[in-house]
């Protein structure tokens, strides 16, 4: 409690109530790095759920949300099972405080659960006893990987992480991703510094080619509903997909 984590400065970004002092802190900390972090946040937020409905849409209906978080407001299985009310959904996260607040919200939900693993562990997740009482391995699954991948170090080999999941999931499964990304290499090496300077190790901020790695052989959706728009890496916002909601206007935190 008394150092920033991840799941906690993202819930104070966010504007949710599952922080402390030390998260708060980081949370205002990082928007005068890089103005505009919580906006961001929201951004990224809104995308998820977007990328949720129109994977349930498409009638899948297992989710693995990878990093998830802290519970806040249009999680991953509300959105999904709004679509369908069978759907399952394994939520995993590094941070057992996701577990804690995670069963308070599930506790009456069928069809999910939380796992506290390290992602890294691509068996252990995917053997747990809740991905195995959830997910049916021979029917397509939605992984999801939102504002993750950029707390993995190079040197841990974040995109065959992502392939060892894949190269788990039968044919017509789905990918949500999202990542810090910078054209400005020299840029995001100083916010990655800084963001390490605040004792959180995490904004791994990586260029629009490495993030990409993560679609290596997929088949990347349109961002917009007609499918004319290129089927490129884009912004989280920019990614629409017919959805045309107004873009988030959060607060930023205060001191
Ligand atoms: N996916 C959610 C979203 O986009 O709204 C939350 C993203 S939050 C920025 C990143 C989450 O990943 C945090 O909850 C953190 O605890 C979790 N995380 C970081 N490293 C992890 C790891 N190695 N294994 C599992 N979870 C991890």
């Amino acid at each position: 409690m008394s150092r920033p984590t991840v799941a906690r400065t993202y819930d104070a970004l966010l504007g949710g109530k599952d922080n402390f002092q030390p998260d708060r802190d980081a949370a205002v900390a990082v928007e005068e790095i890089n103005p505009g972090s919580t906006q961001l946040c929201h951004e990224n937020r809104a995308f998820l759920s977007r990328g949720v409905r129109h994977v349930a849409g498409l009638g899948i209906r297992q989710f693995i949300d990878l990093g998830s978080g802290l519970p806040t407001v249009e999680n991953t299985h509300q959105v999904a099972q709004s679509v369908a009310p069978d759907t399952s959904v394994v939520y995993v996260d590094i941070d057992p405080i996701v577990l804690s607040h995670g069963r308070a919200i599930l506790a009456d939900t069928p069809g999910t659960s939380v796992v506290t693993a390290d992602i890294r562990d691509v068996d252990s997740v995917m053997s747990a006893e809740e991905t195995r009482r959830l997910i049916d391995p021979s029917q397509p699954v939605c992984l999801m990987l939102v504002s993750l991948l950029h707390c993995i170090p190079d040197e841990d080999g974040p995109f065959d992480v992502v392939r060892g999941y894949l190269d788990r999931l039968p044919a017509g499964s789905a990918l949500v991703y999202s990542h810090l990304c910078a054209s400005d290499v020299e840029a995001g090496r100083t916010f990655t510094r800084r963001v390490h300077e605040l004792g959180m190790d995490w904004g791994r901020i990586r260029s629009p080619e490495e993030c990409a790695q993560a679609f290596d052989s997929l088949e990347i959706v349109s961002p917009s509903t007609d499918g004319t728009a290129p089927r490129v890496l884009v912004d989280c916002d920019t990614w629409r997909n017919g959805d045309i909601e107004p873009r988030p206007r959060p607060t930023p935190p205060e001191k």
